[in-house]
């Protein structure tokens, strides 16, 4: 191999590594953007979340995002269980967290199952 070769191809893997440290680095500066976003809620008695500290709008108000999920830097939003209206869900780590349903923000689903057990009874 000619050493103009061996130099091309040392070259070629330093370009690799580059390119692998840059992605790594735009993950790191998207994740720190998003932890700067955020803050750590008690959403029940010892249970809690993450949320955004100035949610631009009423669905992003409502957003949870997963404590364990968190710590491993990844950023999973807390989905509310269809047929347990107290219960949120991690669909990424399957963590479950129950509360109170006092907690369980009212939502249309909700006043839509009203609506029907209203209408089985007219
Ligand atoms: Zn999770």
């Amino acid at each position: 191999m000619s050493q103009l070769v061996r130099i091309s191809a040392v070259i070629d893997e330093k370009d690799q590594q580059i390119e692998k440290l840059r992605t790594e680095l735009s993950r790191l500066r998207n994740w720190d953007a998003f932890v700067s976003e955020v803050e750590i809620k008690e959403i029940d008695n010892g249970k809690f979340a993450y949320a955004l500290r100035e949610p631009a709008n009423e669905v992003e108000s409502k957003l949870l995002y997963c404590a364990t999920c968190f710590a491993e830097e990844r950023k999973s939003i807390l989905q509310m269980d269809e047929s347990w209206a107290d219960i949120y869900i991690c669909f990424a780590c399957k963590t479950e967290l129950k509360t109170p349903s006092t907690h369980a923000k009212p939502t249309a689903q909700i006043r839509v199952r009203r609506t029907r057990w209203m209408d089985d009874y007219r």
